[in-house]
């Protein structure tokens, strides 16, 4: 049996799924940093003590979603990384990963 013939499409949705929050999460840290920096110095006039906590925690969120995001990015057969852009089939392997 070729492996392009293997099904991995439905654990490999499951995956994603558990992985939505985390990916939310990433969203909003992103906006945190992007719009709330500013924010926190010109509205909050934070000092740059501020700032650096602020970046710092920033930073500790990014860090805590990271192996989320790259557990979703793996092969559900072959454990590899697959890259950002995900196709139809793992482009290791060949498995279907998506309908
Ligand atoms: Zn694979």
């Amino acid at each position: 049996m070729l492996n392009n013939e293997k099904d991995f499409s439905d654990q490999y949705r499951e995956k994603v799924k558990k992985f939505k929050p985390w990916g939310i999460l990433i969203f909003v840290d992103f906006v945190l940093i992007i719009v709330g920096l500013p924010f926190a110095y010109f509205v909050l006039s934070l000092n740059s003590t501020g700032i650096l906590i602020y970046l710092v925690l920033c930073a500790i969120l990014l860090l805590v979603c990271v192996p989320f995001l790259i557990t979703t990015l793996k092969c559900p057969n072959c454990g590899k990384f697959m890259g950002r852009d995900i196709g139809k089939y793992c482009p290791l392997c060949g498995v279907k990963i998506r309908k």
